[in-house]
């Protein structure tokens, strides 16, 4: 089936993508054969370039902007993983990256993120917000003192983004480079949820949207088998009943989930960031 093929294409193209290369699985031995216009995805990755490559790419004046993604590891309710939103800012980091190369490279996902609301359900991990922010900043002091003038942090948890909002700017000043901050979901307008997202609400969590998401992007990390929440609700002693209500609404709504609507708004997402990059490079900086 011509839906079938598509998406063995799609998955394909996400071949080395996952943060599951962080753990050492890696990347670029199984790339696709060279066809017009391919790119291996490892080049993209600061940390799977070598330092020659990344020097090269600097100092030859390719690369141009680094992508900082930020993301969490903290519960998904009880069927996707618990890194989910560091491995979803990542591949729409990196397939941006691949759509503008050799211009942008991905630099270290941040993988804990602020997330102190979700730590009555475990599994969760948080960082004081002076601890993510002071993480943050330092990746970027980094990439300025290696010559990046262009930085786009690229968050993918909810519980980041007011710090990032609130900091960046003054991370900015204080390099003396271009840092700017964006969700990858700021992509998705009232028009594009309301066209692909049944509940209307993305980015939610571990709702319809990202359980598509990760339907889509992979599938290795959604887990629906022996979940049955109604079963385990009295048991998970959530403290606040608002919380546990939406929680439950959210569990209720992921079940509207499928790999096509994944698939479309991880498209409108990785061009809408490929975009904003477009724009950082295209626009010299203000003096
Ligand atoms: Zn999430």
């Amino acid at each position: 089936m011509k839906l079938h093929s598509h998406r063995r294409s799609f998955l394909r193209n996400l071949t080395g993508v996952s943060l599951a290369t962080l753990g050492g699985n890696v990347t670029g031995a199984e790339v696709e054969p060279a066809g017009a216009g391919y790119i291996n995805p490892r080049k993209v990755l600061l940390y799977e370039s070598t330092r020659k490559e990344f020097r090269e790419a600097i100092e030859g004046g390719a690369l141009q902007a680094v992508i900082l993604p930020t993301g969490s590891t903290e519960q998904h309710n009880e069927h996707l993983a618990m890194i989910n939103d560091t491995a979803s800012v990542t591949l729409v980091a990196q397939k941006a990256a691949l759509l503008l190369y050799p211009k942008v490279m991905v630099a270290t996902p941040v993988p804990v993120g602020i997330s102190p609301h979700w730590m009555d359900r475990k599994g969760t991990l948080t960082l004081k917000r002076e601890t993510f922010l002071a993480v943050v900043f330092e990746i970027c002091e980094s990439l300025q003192k290696h010559g990046v003038k262009n930085i786009l942090v690229l968050n993918g948890h909810g519980g980041n983004v007011a710090p990032l909002r609130e900091s960046v700017p003054e991370f900015a000043r204080k390099l003396g480079i271009r840092i700017v901050t964006n969700s990858y979901w700021d992509a998705f307008t009232p028009e594009i949820v309301k066209k692909y997202i049944v509940s209307g609400k993305a980015p939610g969590h571990a709702a319809e949207f990202e359980t598509s998401f990760a339907m889509a992007a992979f599938p290795e990390r959604v887990h629906w088998e022996g979940v049955d929440y109604e079963k385990i609700k009295p048991h998970l002693k959530i403290k606040d009943p608002t919380s546990a209500l939406q929680e439950e609404e959210f569990a209720r709504e992921a079940k509207l989930a499928t790999s096509a609507k994944g698939e479309a708004m991880i498209d409108i997402a990785v061009k809408w960031t490929a975009g904003r990059l477009r724009q950082m490079i295209e626009t010299p900086a203000a003096k």
